[in-house]
């Protein structure tokens, strides 16, 4: 439940005073034009610069403003924790250092890079935007230009806008509701409409105009270093004095999230062919999970509406075959997969549908497959 701020009586009019909290609830938009909130504001932004001036970590992307660095950085960390990500950002740049490398470059060479990162959409995305820029003839410089690249949502725009290009324009991601709603005590879900509007209000009312690109990392650092999720450092926090869910003793309790879908189970069997030392494997159709990554024989997908493979040639495969592994747990969004992985190496050529292709074992390596068919060729 929301705080009912004019109910709260006299005590709450203090804290109101202290933390414009109150004035918060009853008129978003009156109160981010209120004096007195922006004095807060300013004392909110440059606690949290002075902290990011001390504890913001030392970043490659954060020693240039070149827009397509800034941007692959963005992409790349929507994928993985910093650490990993470094070390794909490195990859990509000293594979294609320029946008226009990154636009020359095959898919195939892309999803190869990208590979162990998941989510491949977001690497056919990362391609088709750099040819987008190239066609372009350059970065684009405002935050609806960048918001058309493929890929990039209001998150992202706004990162590469006020990073890059110095646009006045606050980013809103899981650090930043952290930080607002612990420190606000706003107990609106995050992940619903009303909550998306009014984080991204308040985050922005927060900005300081002249200094976008460090209130934005400063966020985004304070989020991931000092106000995390499970026990955040509150005894050496700066903000603490002014922190409603420390003094209300909710700092478990928030950001609240509402309720989401059910994850659903997809099972899978997966066939290793072995023939002459050549194996089968096929392309990932569109509109489905890995699009465009390879795979193996499919002998069984519970949520596919068509087998590539006749059910009776899968049968008859599966019968002849070794069960290497059983129920490899593989978790997506909103969907866990169990993988059961088959081996057969064969006389005879079995016959398989045109969509796969035989190719020699050794340069398997070569083809961008999901990690969990990685997992599970590590059994072979
Ligand atoms: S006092 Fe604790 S909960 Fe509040 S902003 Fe600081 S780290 Fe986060």
């Amino acid at each position: 439940m929301s705080p009912q701020p004019h109910k709260q009586g006299k005590s709450a009019k203090k804290r109101c005073e202290k933390f414009c909290r109150p004035a918060f609830f009853c008129n978003f938009a009156k109160h981010i034009r209120n004096a007195k909130t922006q004095t807060y504001a300013l004392m909110f932004a440059t606690t949290l610069l002075n902290w990011f001036a001390h504890n913001g970590r030392d970043l490659p992307w954060r020693h240039t403003t070149d827009p397509y660095a800034i941007w692959l950085s963005e992409i790349i960390l929507q994928q993985t924790r910093i650490q990993q990500g470094h070390d794909y950002w490195l990859r990509f740049m000293q594979r294609w250092p320029r946008v226009e490398d990154l636009a020359a470059a095959t898919e195939d060479e892309v999803l190869r890079l990208w590979q162990g990162l998941g989510y491949y959409s977001r690497a056919r995305n990362l391609h088709t935007a750099a040819q987008q820029i190239v066609e372009l003839g350059h970065f684009p410089d405002t935050l609806e230009g960048i918001r058309q690249l493929k890929g990039v949502g209001d998150y992202t725009a706004a990162a590469i806008g006020s990073i890059a290009f110095g646009l006045p324009c606050a980013v809103v991601d899981g650090n930043v509701y952290r930080v607002l709603s612990r420190h606000y005590g706003i107990d609106i879900p995050i992940n619903t409409t009303q909550g998306k509007k009014i984080f991204t209000l308040l985050a922005q009312s927060l900005l300081p105009t002249d200094q976008p690109a460090a209130f934005n990392q400063a966020m985004m650092d304070f989020g991931a270093i000092q106000c995390t999720p499970q026990s955040p450092r509150c005894v050496l926090c700066p903000l603490q004095e002014s922190c409603d869910a420390l003094h209300t003793g909710r700092i478990d309790q928030l950001p609240v999230k509402q309720k989401t879908l059910k994850v659903q189970t997809r099972r899978l069997a997966y066939l290793y062919l072995r023939h002459q030392g050549q194996t089968a494997i096929r392309r990932r159709p569109a509109g489905d999970i890995w699009q465009g990554l390879w795979e193996p024989v499919l002998l069984a997908d519970t949520m596919a509406t068509q087998l590539p493979l006749p059910e009776k040639t899968a049968a008859q495969l599966r019968s002849e075959a070794i069960l290497l592994r059983q129920e490899v747990k593989h978790v997506l969004t909103h969907r866990i997969l169990l993988a059961d992985f088959y081996f057969l190496s064969t006389a005879q050529r079995p016959q398989l549908p045109a969509e796969y292709i035989w190719i020699p074992e050794e340069q398997l390596g070569q083809y961008a497959l999901p990690r969990l068919i990685e997992n599970l060729l590590a059994a072979l």
